[in-house]
């Protein structure tokens, strides 16, 4: 570099950033034949808004030529009278996603360490490389479950955030009371745990404790939701943290000013207040997730069971066949080449195209 005189060469990028791996939408959902598509492969939410939110999300974009409220001052507020805990002990970001990379940043830099299993959310590795922290990287259990004693061990003096993803994107796995209070007892102080809970509302195991309760009497545990699943908010960008005041504080500090636009704040408030339609639709899903996971271990499957809003089915070297095949039959999944295929609880008649896939797949093994 120093031998190219600096008028000639490019603007100087950080060498943190080179090798991050892209982040991977799931893909448009295109029709077979012109028929229907379903896009099962982002764990969307395959309803509309719920009652009232269109209506204020209109009602907002006719004074998007304002900035938002920066300080997200009425949804902070809704959002403390729902889980009953401080108003100073909420942040909100441009989704849960936004939220994590802050946590990062506020955290975590060159020569510091990120511990999460693997594999869990594919923006976990990103975030950190971005902010030049180091990821170490804890495989899961055969089982496809968090491995909460091999995370412990691997913690070190450079340790300073630990994401536990429960349910786990991509296997819909838990980790229950017992062993996570375990773990957060054993855990240094000094090094923030984050509840990366965005699949909470579709968890039916009573044994899988709220993370929320969980951070009351721990300074050091931080829990991530979002409005992006089963609120179905994905495309308005809004998510939050609950932890004690130090880390909300500094979630403020490294937020991108007004990065939650009027339209999400409206909308996820309108949507807070929706509870009943939205235990209506999240009830449908989980009986759809049931019937989806009954319907395979039928087909022979053995899969791990789900508590989020997909199921997860570990394919190794035949995932992109499969991937393909449910392309070609109008359904869009979510694969992890030489490893699974995660696929969303959608609408009924998708979720039929995908068994349809799964059993002629199953007969083939
Ligand atoms: C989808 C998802 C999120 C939420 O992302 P948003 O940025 O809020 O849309 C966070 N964590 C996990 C594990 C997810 O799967």
């Amino acid at each position: 570099m120093s031998e190219t005189p600096r008028q000639q060469q490019g603007p100087r990028l950080r060498e943190a950033l080179r090798g991050i791996p892209a982040y991977k939408p799931g893909k448009p959902a295109q029709g077979a034949d012109g028929g229907p598509a379903f896009k099962l492969s982002s764990n969307e939410n395959p309803y509309p808004p719920l009652p009232g939110v269109l209506d204020a999300a209109v009602a907002a974009a006719g004074s998007f030529n304002r900035y938002p409220d920066m300080g997200t001052v009425a949804l902070i507020a809704e959002l403390a009278q729902r889980f009953g805990v401080p108003e100073a002990h909420i942040a909100t970001g441009t989704g849960s996603v936004g939220v994590a990379q802050s946590l990062i940043q506020a955290t975590a830099g060159p020569g510091d360490e990120v511990i999460y299993a693997w594999r869990s959310f594919e923006a976990y590795p990103i975030i950190t490389q971005v902010n030049g922290a180091t990821s170490v990287r804890v495989p899961l259990t055969d089982g496809d479950v968090h491995d909460l004693d091999a995370m412990l061990a691997a913690v070190t003096e450079r340790t300073r955030l630990i994401f536990v993803c429960n349910p786990n994107n991509p296997t819909g796995t838990v980790v229950r009371r017992a062993e996570l209070e375990r773990f957060l007892d054993a855990v240094p102080a000094d090094v923030l745990v984050v509840l990366d809970e965005a699949y909470r509302e579709f968890v039916r195991d009573a044994e899988v404790p709220d993370g929320v309760e969980l951070y009351r009497d721990r300074p050091n545990v931080c829990v991530l939701r979002t409005f992006s699943k089963a609120y179905g908010l994905a495309g308005l960008r809004v998510g939050f943290a609950v932890a004690h005041e130090p880390v909300a504080t500094a979630l403020r500090q490294t937020a991108v000013p007004f990065g939650v636009s009027q339209l999400a704040q409206d909308a996820a408030v309108v949507s807070l207040r929706s509870e009943d339609a939205l235990l209506e639709r999240v009830a449908a899903l989980v009986a759809e997730r049931d019937r989806v996971e009954a319907a395979l271990a039928g087909q022979g499957w053995e899969l791990p069971a789900s508590q989020a809003n997909f199921v997860w089915l570990r394919l190794g070297e035949r995932t992109m066949d499969f991937a393909a095949a449910c392309d070609a039959a109008g359904v869009v999944v979510r694969p992890f080449a030489g490893e699974g295929v995660r696929v969303t609880i959608g609408e009924t008649e998708g979720n039929d195209l995908f068994l349809a896939v799964a059993e002629r797949f199953r007969k083939e093994l």
